[in-house]
Protein backbone atom coordinates (compact mmCIF):
# COMPACT_ATOMS: atom_id res chain seq x y z
CA UNK A 1 0.00 0.00 0.00
CA UNK A 2 1.37 3.57 -0.53
CA UNK A 3 2.19 5.68 2.07
CA UNK A 4 -0.85 7.73 3.26
CA UNK A 5 -1.50 10.54 5.84
CA UNK A 6 -4.26 12.13 7.46
CA UNK A 7 -3.42 15.98 6.54
CA UNK A 8 -4.64 18.74 8.58
CA UNK A 9 -4.72 21.15 6.26
CA UNK A 10 -7.05 19.63 3.81
CA UNK A 11 -8.48 17.23 6.48
CA UNK A 12 -8.85 14.07 4.27
CA UNK A 13 -5.99 10.77 4.51
CA UNK A 14 -3.86 11.73 0.94
CA UNK A 15 -0.98 9.78 -0.39
CA UNK A 16 2.13 10.99 0.15
CA UNK A 17 5.77 10.98 -1.82
CA UNK A 18 7.54 14.48 -1.45
CA UNK A 19 7.54 17.17 -4.34
CA UNK A 20 11.24 16.72 -5.45
CA UNK A 21 14.57 14.54 -5.39
CA UNK A 22 12.85 12.09 -3.68
CA UNK A 23 13.85 13.69 -0.10
CA UNK A 24 11.32 14.98 2.24
CA UNK A 25 11.74 17.91 3.58
CA UNK A 26 10.61 17.88 6.99
CA UNK A 27 10.03 21.21 9.66
CA UNK A 28 9.22 19.56 13.41
CA UNK A 29 8.65 21.81 16.50
CA UNK A 30 11.09 21.04 18.86
CA UNK A 31 11.12 21.52 22.46
CA UNK A 32 11.25 24.48 25.07
CA UNK A 33 14.27 23.40 26.87
CA UNK A 34 13.62 25.56 30.26
CA UNK A 35 12.80 22.35 31.79
CA UNK A 36 12.85 18.55 31.63
CA UNK A 37 10.42 17.50 28.99
CA UNK A 38 7.91 14.80 30.21
CA UNK A 39 7.08 12.19 28.94
CA UNK A 40 3.92 13.54 27.08
CA UNK A 41 6.28 15.57 25.05
CA UNK A 42 8.40 12.70 24.34
CA UNK A 43 4.96 11.19 22.97
CA UNK A 44 5.18 14.01 19.99
CA UNK A 45 8.81 13.23 19.58
CA UNK A 46 8.30 9.29 19.22
CA UNK A 47 5.90 9.92 16.80
CA UNK A 48 8.13 11.80 14.80
CA UNK A 49 10.64 8.81 15.00
CA UNK A 50 8.37 6.45 13.96
CA UNK A 51 7.01 8.80 10.98
CA UNK A 52 10.99 9.04 9.92
CA UNK A 53 11.45 5.17 9.98
CA UNK A 54 8.69 4.59 7.95
CA UNK A 55 9.52 7.38 5.10
CA UNK A 56 12.96 5.71 4.78
CA UNK A 57 11.13 2.29 4.73
CA UNK A 58 9.20 3.82 2.00
CA UNK A 59 12.47 4.99 -0.08
CA UNK A 60 12.35 8.45 0.62
CA UNK A 61 15.51 10.43 1.61
CA UNK A 62 15.13 12.87 4.92
CA UNK A 63 15.94 16.71 5.72
CA UNK A 64 14.23 16.95 8.43
CA UNK A 65 14.74 19.94 10.81
CA UNK A 66 14.34 20.25 14.08
CA UNK A 67 14.09 23.68 16.28
CA UNK A 68 15.27 24.32 19.74
CA UNK A 69 13.47 27.20 21.82
CA UNK A 70 15.89 28.34 23.35
CA UNK A 71 14.54 31.87 24.37
CA UNK A 72 11.19 32.79 25.55
CA UNK A 73 9.01 34.15 28.42
CA UNK A 74 9.35 31.01 30.62
CA UNK A 75 13.22 31.05 30.09
CA UNK A 76 13.83 34.63 30.71
CA UNK A 77 11.81 34.55 33.71
CA UNK A 78 13.49 31.08 35.14
CA UNK A 79 17.05 32.42 33.86
CA UNK A 80 16.82 35.81 35.60
CA UNK A 81 15.57 35.10 38.87
CA UNK A 82 18.46 31.75 38.89
CA UNK A 83 21.25 34.41 37.75
CA UNK A 84 22.16 32.60 35.09
CA UNK A 85 22.72 33.61 31.78
CA UNK A 86 20.45 32.15 28.91
CA UNK A 87 23.22 29.96 27.76
CA UNK A 88 24.17 28.65 30.95
CA UNK A 89 20.47 27.94 31.52
CA UNK A 90 18.94 26.33 28.72
CA UNK A 91 22.40 24.27 28.28
CA UNK A 92 20.95 22.03 31.09
CA UNK A 93 17.59 21.31 29.35
CA UNK A 94 18.79 21.17 26.19
CA UNK A 95 21.39 18.52 27.22
CA UNK A 96 19.24 16.58 29.30
CA UNK A 97 16.83 16.45 26.20
CA UNK A 98 19.59 14.90 23.86
CA UNK A 99 19.99 12.30 26.65
CA UNK A 100 16.72 11.66 27.08
CA UNK A 101 16.14 11.05 23.12
CA UNK A 102 19.21 8.98 23.18
CA UNK A 103 17.40 6.54 25.64
CA UNK A 104 14.04 6.53 23.86
CA UNK A 105 16.58 5.52 20.79
CA UNK A 106 14.90 9.11 18.52
CA UNK A 107 16.77 9.83 16.01
CA UNK A 108 18.55 13.12 15.63
CA UNK A 109 16.71 15.19 12.93
CA UNK A 110 19.51 15.91 10.10
CA UNK A 111 19.49 19.37 11.34
CA UNK A 112 18.92 21.02 15.31
CA UNK A 113 18.45 24.40 15.18
CA UNK A 114 18.71 26.96 17.88
CA UNK A 115 16.54 29.96 17.84
CA UNK A 116 19.18 32.18 19.47
CA UNK A 117 21.49 31.30 16.75
CA UNK A 118 18.78 32.28 14.82
CA UNK A 119 17.91 35.87 15.57
CA UNK A 120 19.15 38.08 12.78
CA UNK A 121 17.40 35.57 10.15
CA UNK A 122 14.15 36.88 12.48
CA UNK A 123 15.22 40.78 12.10
CA UNK A 124 15.69 40.69 8.51
CA UNK A 125 12.29 38.66 7.95
CA UNK A 126 10.01 40.74 10.41
CA UNK A 127 11.28 43.56 8.72
CA UNK A 128 10.05 42.17 5.56
CA UNK A 129 6.77 41.78 6.78
CA UNK A 130 6.68 45.12 8.16
CA UNK A 131 7.32 46.19 4.62
CA UNK A 132 4.60 44.27 3.24
CA UNK A 133 2.44 46.37 5.69
CA UNK A 134 1.84 43.37 8.14
CA UNK A 135 2.89 45.06 11.32
CA UNK A 136 2.69 47.23 13.18
CA UNK A 137 4.86 48.40 16.72
CA UNK A 138 3.07 48.98 19.53
CA UNK A 139 5.95 49.97 23.16
CA UNK A 140 9.02 48.68 21.28
CA UNK A 141 7.25 45.33 20.18
CA UNK A 142 6.36 44.36 16.82
CA UNK A 143 3.12 42.42 16.09
CA UNK A 144 1.41 40.68 12.94
CA UNK A 145 -1.95 42.14 11.67
CA UNK A 146 -3.92 39.17 11.09
CA UNK A 147 -5.88 41.24 8.78
CA UNK A 148 -3.45 41.53 6.41
CA UNK A 149 -3.80 38.08 5.89
CA UNK A 150 -7.14 36.67 4.56
CA UNK A 151 -6.07 32.69 4.81
CA UNK A 152 -5.97 32.97 8.94
CA UNK A 153 -7.58 29.54 10.32
CA UNK A 154 -7.08 27.77 7.11
CA UNK A 155 -5.61 24.83 9.04
CA UNK A 156 -7.46 24.74 12.20
CA UNK A 157 -10.54 25.27 10.55
CA UNK A 158 -12.35 28.19 12.41
CA UNK A 159 -13.63 30.91 11.05
CA UNK A 160 -12.23 34.22 12.30
CA UNK A 161 -14.34 36.41 10.38
CA UNK A 162 -15.97 37.66 12.78
CA UNK A 163 -13.74 38.82 15.17
CA UNK A 164 -10.42 39.77 13.44
CA UNK A 165 -9.97 43.72 14.08
CA UNK A 166 -7.57 45.23 16.68
CA UNK A 167 -7.66 42.85 19.07
CA UNK A 168 -3.60 42.47 20.25
CA UNK A 169 -2.99 39.55 22.24
CA UNK A 170 0.35 38.45 23.61
CA UNK A 171 0.91 34.34 23.38
CA UNK A 172 3.90 33.34 23.67
CA UNK A 173 2.78 31.30 26.41
CA UNK A 174 -0.10 29.81 23.98
CA UNK A 175 -2.24 27.87 26.81
CA UNK A 176 -3.54 30.99 27.58
CA UNK A 177 -4.19 32.36 23.59
CA UNK A 178 -6.77 34.38 23.04
CA UNK A 179 -5.08 35.10 19.58
CA UNK A 180 -5.44 36.96 16.67
CA UNK A 181 -2.33 39.71 16.43
CA UNK A 182 0.66 38.24 18.04
CA UNK A 183 4.18 38.98 18.77
CA UNK A 184 7.07 38.64 16.34
CA UNK A 185 9.37 41.00 18.36
CA UNK A 186 8.68 41.55 22.39
CA UNK A 187 10.52 44.93 24.09
CA UNK A 188 12.41 43.63 27.32
CA UNK A 189 10.88 43.99 30.44
CA UNK A 190 13.03 45.67 33.32
CA UNK A 191 16.34 43.43 33.50
CA UNK A 192 15.36 41.25 31.08
CA UNK A 193 18.20 40.41 28.51
CA UNK A 194 17.52 41.42 25.23
CA UNK A 195 19.27 41.55 21.85
CA UNK A 196 20.17 44.94 20.61
CA UNK A 197 18.96 44.81 16.87
CA UNK A 198 17.89 47.32 14.24
CA UNK A 199 13.80 46.35 15.41
CA UNK A 200 14.95 47.94 18.67
CA UNK A 201 16.08 45.69 22.01
CA UNK A 202 14.16 42.73 22.42
CA UNK A 203 13.49 39.38 21.71
CA UNK A 204 11.57 37.01 18.45
CA UNK A 205 8.40 35.88 20.06
CA UNK A 206 8.00 32.37 19.69
CA UNK A 207 6.00 31.32 16.31
CA UNK A 208 8.69 33.50 14.21
CA UNK A 209 11.74 30.81 14.72
CA UNK A 210 9.92 28.36 12.88
CA UNK A 211 8.86 30.55 9.75
CA UNK A 212 12.11 31.80 9.81
CA UNK A 213 14.29 28.42 10.05
CA UNK A 214 11.82 26.40 8.12
CA UNK A 215 12.68 28.41 5.14
CA UNK A 216 15.70 29.17 5.56
CA UNK A 217 17.38 25.63 5.63
CA UNK A 218 14.16 23.47 3.37
CA UNK A 219 12.83 26.34 1.21
CA UNK A 220 9.51 28.06 0.67
CA UNK A 221 7.27 25.08 0.63
CA UNK A 222 7.96 22.19 3.07
CA UNK A 223 6.70 18.49 2.36
CA UNK A 224 5.31 17.81 6.06
CA UNK A 225 5.36 19.98 8.88
CA UNK A 226 4.78 18.06 12.11
CA UNK A 227 3.65 18.53 16.11
CA UNK A 228 1.70 18.10 18.95
CA UNK A 229 -1.93 18.73 18.30
CA UNK A 230 -1.82 21.69 20.85
CA UNK A 231 0.40 23.74 18.25
CA UNK A 232 -2.16 23.34 15.24
CA UNK A 233 -3.29 26.63 16.98
CA UNK A 234 -2.26 29.58 17.25
CA UNK A 235 1.46 28.21 16.34
CA UNK A 236 1.03 26.58 13.33
CA UNK A 237 -1.78 28.93 12.19
CA UNK A 238 0.29 31.72 13.16
CA UNK A 239 3.08 30.43 11.11
CA UNK A 240 1.77 29.71 8.04
CA UNK A 241 0.47 33.27 8.27
CA UNK A 242 3.89 34.75 8.49
CA UNK A 243 5.81 32.41 6.13
CA UNK A 244 3.14 33.17 3.47
CA UNK A 245 3.09 36.70 3.88
CA UNK A 246 6.58 35.84 3.23
CA UNK A 247 7.01 33.73 0.40
CA UNK A 248 3.69 33.74 -1.51
CA UNK A 249 4.08 30.30 -1.60
CA UNK A 250 1.86 27.90 0.54
CA UNK A 251 4.27 26.83 3.55
CA UNK A 252 3.44 22.89 3.72
CA UNK A 253 1.90 20.37 1.94
CA UNK A 254 1.48 18.14 4.54
CA UNK A 255 0.58 19.00 8.23
CA UNK A 256 0.35 16.23 10.54
CA UNK A 257 0.04 16.60 14.48
CA UNK A 258 -0.22 13.83 17.58
CA UNK A 259 -2.52 13.78 19.80
CA UNK A 260 -1.86 14.12 23.34
CA UNK A 261 -0.72 11.61 26.50
CA UNK A 262 -3.27 12.15 29.00
CA UNK A 263 -3.30 11.19 32.57
CA UNK A 264 -6.67 10.61 33.95
CA UNK A 265 -9.02 12.08 31.56
CA UNK A 266 -6.75 15.48 31.39
CA UNK A 267 -3.68 16.19 28.94
CA UNK A 268 -0.38 15.43 30.54
CA UNK A 269 1.28 18.78 30.90
CA UNK A 270 3.31 20.93 33.39
CA UNK A 271 1.03 23.52 34.52
CA UNK A 272 -1.05 20.43 35.74
CA UNK A 273 1.79 18.70 37.57
CA UNK A 274 0.32 15.48 36.14
CA UNK A 275 3.34 14.15 34.94
CA UNK A 276 6.15 12.28 34.69
CA UNK A 277 9.53 12.94 33.14
CA UNK A 278 11.62 10.29 31.62
CA UNK A 279 14.30 10.17 34.38
CA UNK A 280 11.16 9.81 36.95
CA UNK A 281 10.15 6.66 35.21
CA UNK A 282 13.51 5.13 34.56
CA UNK A 283 14.77 6.02 37.96
CA UNK A 284 12.14 4.10 39.13
CA UNK A 285 12.96 1.14 37.43
CA UNK A 286 11.06 1.43 33.94
CA UNK A 287 13.42 0.55 31.00
CA UNK A 288 12.93 3.46 28.32
CA UNK A 289 12.64 0.83 25.56
CA UNK A 290 8.78 -0.39 27.43
CA UNK A 291 7.91 3.86 27.70
CA UNK A 292 9.64 4.03 23.84
CA UNK A 293 6.92 1.21 22.76
CA UNK A 294 3.97 2.20 25.17
CA UNK A 295 4.18 5.91 23.50
CA UNK A 296 4.72 4.28 20.00
CA UNK A 297 2.56 1.27 20.15
CA UNK A 298 -1.47 4.66 19.81
CA UNK A 299 -1.86 5.26 16.77
CA UNK A 300 -0.72 9.15 16.86
CA UNK A 301 -4.12 10.51 16.11
CA UNK A 302 -5.42 8.66 18.89
CA UNK A 303 -5.35 10.17 22.54
CA UNK A 304 -3.02 7.75 24.80
CA UNK A 305 -3.88 6.95 28.47
CA UNK A 306 -1.06 6.92 30.54
CA UNK A 307 -0.62 4.32 33.13
CA UNK A 308 1.96 2.23 35.13
CA UNK A 309 0.19 -1.01 34.01
CA UNK A 310 0.15 0.25 30.47
CA UNK A 311 3.69 0.54 30.84
CA UNK A 312 4.05 -2.99 32.78
CA UNK A 313 2.33 -4.45 29.77
CA UNK A 314 4.65 -2.69 27.23
CA UNK A 315 7.42 -4.75 29.41
CA UNK A 316 6.01 -7.93 29.01
CA UNK A 317 4.99 -7.59 25.19
CA UNK A 318 8.68 -7.03 24.68
CA UNK A 319 9.94 -9.73 26.57
CA UNK A 320 7.68 -12.09 24.46
CA UNK A 321 9.10 -10.62 21.01
CA UNK A 322 12.80 -10.84 22.64
CA UNK A 323 12.06 -14.24 23.54
CA UNK A 324 10.65 -15.57 20.35
CA UNK A 325 13.71 -13.83 18.75
CA UNK A 326 15.88 -15.80 20.88
CA UNK A 327 13.81 -18.83 20.01
CA UNK A 328 14.13 -18.19 16.62
CA UNK A 329 18.06 -17.82 16.40
CA UNK A 330 18.70 -20.96 19.18
CA UNK A 331 16.40 -23.72 19.06
CA UNK A 332 17.12 -26.06 16.28
CA UNK A 333 15.12 -26.98 13.54
CA UNK A 334 13.98 -30.03 11.41
CA UNK A 335 15.81 -29.48 7.90
CA UNK A 336 13.31 -28.36 5.18
CA UNK A 337 10.69 -25.41 4.64
CA UNK A 338 7.15 -25.49 5.23
CA UNK A 339 5.56 -23.43 2.60
CA UNK A 340 2.05 -22.54 4.58
CA UNK A 341 4.27 -20.75 7.09
CA UNK A 342 6.34 -18.91 4.75
CA UNK A 343 3.41 -17.76 2.79
CA UNK A 344 1.98 -16.65 6.61
CA UNK A 345 5.50 -14.91 7.37
CA UNK A 346 4.86 -13.29 3.74
CA UNK A 347 1.10 -12.03 4.68
CA UNK A 348 2.51 -10.96 8.25
CA UNK A 349 5.34 -8.72 7.05
CA UNK A 350 3.29 -7.07 4.23
CA UNK A 351 0.06 -6.50 6.77
CA UNK A 352 2.66 -5.00 9.04
CA UNK A 353 3.97 -2.66 6.41
CA UNK A 354 0.65 -1.49 4.97
CA UNK A 355 -0.31 -0.74 8.43
CA UNK A 356 1.66 1.63 9.06
CA UNK A 357 1.33 3.21 5.56
CA UNK A 358 -2.04 3.56 6.31
CA UNK A 359 -0.88 6.63 8.54
CA UNK A 360 0.97 5.00 10.87
CA UNK A 361 -1.24 2.87 12.52
CA UNK A 362 1.14 1.00 14.95
CA UNK A 363 -1.65 -0.86 16.68
CA UNK A 364 -2.80 -2.53 13.85
CA UNK A 365 1.27 -3.31 12.49
CA UNK A 366 1.71 -4.46 16.13
CA UNK A 367 -1.28 -6.82 16.10
CA UNK A 368 0.08 -8.35 12.69
CA UNK A 369 3.48 -9.24 14.77
CA UNK A 370 1.69 -10.41 17.74
CA UNK A 371 -0.88 -13.06 15.66
CA UNK A 372 2.37 -14.25 13.66
CA UNK A 373 4.45 -14.86 16.81
CA UNK A 374 1.75 -16.42 18.12
CA UNK A 375 1.47 -18.72 15.08
CA UNK A 376 5.10 -19.53 14.21
CA UNK A 377 5.55 -20.47 18.36
CA UNK A 378 2.83 -22.65 18.20
CA UNK A 379 4.82 -24.55 14.76
CA UNK A 380 7.94 -24.46 16.80
CA UNK A 381 6.00 -26.16 19.34
CA UNK A 382 4.17 -28.91 17.06
CA UNK A 383 7.45 -29.04 15.11
CA UNK A 384 6.11 -27.61 12.03
CA UNK A 385 8.26 -24.95 12.10
CA UNK A 386 11.35 -25.65 10.12
CA UNK A 387 14.59 -24.90 9.42
CA UNK A 388 14.07 -23.25 5.92
CA UNK A 389 12.06 -20.66 7.57
CA UNK A 390 14.16 -19.23 10.11
CA UNK A 391 15.52 -16.60 7.68
CA UNK A 392 12.18 -14.88 6.65
CA UNK A 393 11.21 -15.02 10.33
CA UNK A 394 14.05 -13.14 11.31
CA UNK A 395 13.65 -10.67 8.61
CA UNK A 396 10.35 -9.98 9.38
CA UNK A 397 11.58 -9.12 13.27
CA UNK A 398 14.08 -7.42 11.60
CA UNK A 399 11.68 -5.24 9.63
CA UNK A 400 9.72 -4.49 12.64
CA UNK A 401 12.81 -3.67 14.71
CA UNK A 402 13.69 -1.21 11.92
CA UNK A 403 10.65 1.03 13.02
CA UNK A 404 9.79 0.31 16.48
CA UNK A 405 13.78 -0.30 17.82
CA UNK A 406 12.76 -2.18 21.18
CA UNK A 407 14.70 -5.40 20.37
CA UNK A 408 18.45 -4.83 22.16
CA UNK A 409 18.04 -4.87 25.46
CA UNK A 410 19.40 -1.22 26.14
CA UNK A 411 20.79 0.39 29.75
CA UNK A 412 19.02 -1.53 32.85
CA UNK A 413 18.12 1.40 35.26
CA UNK A 414 20.45 2.94 37.60
CA UNK A 415 23.20 1.31 35.32
CA UNK A 416 25.92 3.27 33.69
CA UNK A 417 25.56 3.69 30.07
CA UNK A 418 27.80 2.80 27.26
CA UNK A 419 29.04 6.14 26.43
CA UNK A 420 29.76 6.93 29.88
CA UNK A 421 31.75 4.35 30.25
CA UNK A 422 33.57 5.21 26.97
CA UNK A 423 33.81 8.86 28.43
CA UNK A 424 35.22 7.88 31.65
CA UNK A 425 38.08 5.86 29.78
CA UNK A 426 39.04 8.88 27.66
CA UNK A 427 39.07 10.94 30.88
CA UNK A 428 41.79 8.22 32.50
CA UNK A 429 43.70 7.90 28.86
CA UNK A 430 44.57 11.61 29.38
CA UNK A 431 45.16 11.16 32.97
CA UNK A 432 47.83 9.02 32.04
CA UNK A 433 48.67 10.82 29.35
CA UNK A 434 49.63 13.51 31.86
CA UNK A 435 51.37 11.25 33.95
CA UNK A 436 48.44 11.91 36.25
CA UNK A 437 48.36 8.14 37.37
CA UNK A 438 46.66 8.65 40.64
CA UNK A 439 43.50 10.58 38.94
CA UNK A 440 43.29 7.46 36.35
CA UNK A 441 43.54 4.86 39.35
CA UNK A 442 40.77 6.86 40.54
CA UNK A 443 38.83 6.61 37.40
CA UNK A 444 39.43 3.14 37.10
CA UNK A 445 38.55 2.10 40.69
CA UNK A 446 35.14 4.30 40.13
CA UNK A 447 34.25 2.37 36.82
CA UNK A 448 34.71 -1.02 39.22
CA UNK A 449 32.45 0.43 41.29
CA UNK A 450 30.13 1.00 38.31
CA UNK A 451 30.62 -2.55 37.97
CA UNK A 452 33.16 -2.13 34.91
CA UNK A 453 36.31 -3.82 34.22
CA UNK A 454 38.95 -1.97 32.35
CA UNK A 455 41.73 -4.57 30.74
CA UNK A 456 44.97 -2.43 29.36
CA UNK A 457 46.05 -4.22 26.33
CA UNK A 458 48.45 -3.44 23.95
CA UNK A 459 45.69 -2.20 21.76
CA UNK A 460 44.06 0.10 24.13
CA UNK A 461 41.98 -0.33 26.61
CA UNK A 462 39.21 -3.24 26.47
CA UNK A 463 36.14 -3.37 28.94
CA UNK A 464 33.61 -5.25 29.90
CA UNK A 465 30.50 -5.63 32.66
CA UNK A 466 30.76 -7.64 35.45
P1 LIG B 1 7.07 22.25 24.31
O1 LIG B 1 8.42 21.85 24.84
O2 LIG B 1 6.12 22.66 25.39
O3 LIG B 1 7.19 23.29 23.22
O4 LIG B 1 6.40 20.96 23.68
C1 LIG B 1 7.09 20.08 22.84
C2 LIG B 1 6.11 19.20 22.08
O5 LIG B 1 5.39 18.35 22.98
C3 LIG B 1 5.08 19.96 21.27
O6 LIG B 1 5.01 19.39 19.96
C4 LIG B 1 3.78 19.73 22.03
O7 LIG B 1 2.69 19.72 21.16
C5 LIG B 1 4.01 18.35 22.60
N1 LIG B 1 3.19 18.01 23.80
C6 LIG B 1 3.03 18.73 24.92
N2 LIG B 1 2.23 18.06 25.82
C7 LIG B 1 1.89 16.89 25.23
C8 LIG B 1 1.09 15.75 25.62
N3 LIG B 1 0.51 15.66 26.81
N4 LIG B 1 0.96 14.74 24.73
C9 LIG B 1 1.57 14.78 23.53
N5 LIG B 1 2.34 15.80 23.10
C10 LIG B 1 2.50 16.86 23.93
ZN1 LIG C 1 7.06 25.59 15.64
Amino acid sequence: MALRFYNTLSQQVEDFSPARDNTVRMYTCGPTVYDFAHIGNFRTFTFIDILRKCLRANGFRLDHVMNVTDVDDKIIRNAVAQHKSLEDYTAIYKNAFLEDCGLLRLESPERLVPATAHIDDMVEAIERLGAGNHTYSSDGSVYFRISTFPGYGKLSHNDFSGNLAGARVDVDEYEKADARDFALWKAPKEGEPAWQTPLGPGRPGWHIECSVMAIKYLGETLDIHAGGIDLVFPHHENEIAQSESLTGKPFSRFWLHAEFLMVEGQKMSKSLGNYYTLRDLVGRGYAPEAIRYLLASVPYRKSLNFTLDGLKSAAIAIERLRNFKLRLETDRYQPGHNEQLAARTAAASQAFGDSLNDDLNTAEALAAVFEYVRDANSAMDSGEFRAGNVAAAAEFLGRFDSIFQVLEPGVQAGQISDAQVESLIAERNAAKKARNFARADQLREELLQQGIILEDTKSGVRWKRK
